[in-house]
């Protein structure tokens, strides 16, 4: 059975790179409208020009509530309101706690938890309305896990978690799904600091002995997103290889 998106529209923050990048093709792929957003109107273009004329490139800033309400009067006005959310900007940076700084902690925060808040209450009501949507937000297994030098990356990406439970409660009668999608390590930007000695090290702790690829976690933001993910809802899909197993 092919799954098909026909009709949806689908918002994708952080869909320049990496991880984003492959979840706003595959959607596009799949027969979504995709908006796809970028920090700066350079990022906006080339989204613009790559996803053709079933998608459009937009800046956004998911830290920053005017970006965000920008975002919306603009998608309004266009009548392109999401159907469906997928939450992926984020950004780490790694640092032991002993060292951390207020302003590393407020920026981590705002940028991968803050703004999932923000995002969802943006968007949520005319998924209620339309008595149809889907939020997905990109997790990660650090979130369940811990690592040394990300204690606030992953208690941003802990919170995600109480956060989408309690809004599929919240909204789950309307016929709009809430859902994680927690990625192991992934080869994207974020990934590339790290030595090939460190990453070989690593794939030998990983049961399926790789690092895991964009379009692994675009595969499963497809499924949540279509119809066979509709009575899913609440939960945390890992995507790690073996990595975690809970
Ligand atoms: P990436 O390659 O570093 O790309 C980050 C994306 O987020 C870019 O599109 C960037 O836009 C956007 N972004 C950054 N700050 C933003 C802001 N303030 N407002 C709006 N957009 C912003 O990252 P990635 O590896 O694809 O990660 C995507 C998601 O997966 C993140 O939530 C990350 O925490 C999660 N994740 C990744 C891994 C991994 O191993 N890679 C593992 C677990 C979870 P610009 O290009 O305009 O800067």
């Amino acid at each position: 059975m092919k799954i098909t998106l026909n009709n949806q529209i689908a918002l994708v923050t952080g869909a320049s790179r990496g991880i984003g990048a492959a979840i706003a093709q595959t959607l596009i792929d799949a027969g979504a409208f995709v908006i796809g957003t970028a920090t700066s109107d350079a990022g906006a273009q080339v989204i613009d020009e790559k996803l053709g004329e079933n998608g459009i490139g937009k800046v956004l800033d998911v830290s920053n509530v005017d970006s965000i309400a920008a975002l919306m009067t603009d998608l309004k006005a266009d009548k392109k309101l999401p159907t469906i959310l997928i939450n992926n900007a984020g950004v780490s940076k790694d640092n032991l706690l002993m060292r951390l700084k207020d302003d590393e902690w407020d920026w981590l925060m705002d940028t991968n938890l803050k703004s999932v808040y923000r995002m969802s209450k943006a968007c949520m009501r005319p998924m209620m309305k339309a008595r149809n949507g889907r939020i997905i937000t990109i997790g990660s297994v650090i979130g369940s896990m811990g690592n040394p030098g990300q204690s606030v990356y992953a208690a941003a990406k802990a919170g995600l978690i109480g956060f989408s439970k309690s809004l599929a409660k919240e909204i789950g009668s309307r016929n709009v799904t809430v859902n994680v999608i927690a990625p192991g390590f992934i080869q994207t930007d974020m990934t590339k600091e790290m030595s090939e000695e460190n990453k070989e090290a690593m794939a030998k702790t990983i049961p399926l002995g790789k690092l895991g690829e964009a379009q692994d976690i675009a595969n499963a933001v497809l499924f949540l997103a279509s119809d066979m993910g509709q009575y899913i809802t609440g939960e945390t899909l890992h995507v790690n290889g073996g990595m975690l197993m809970n």
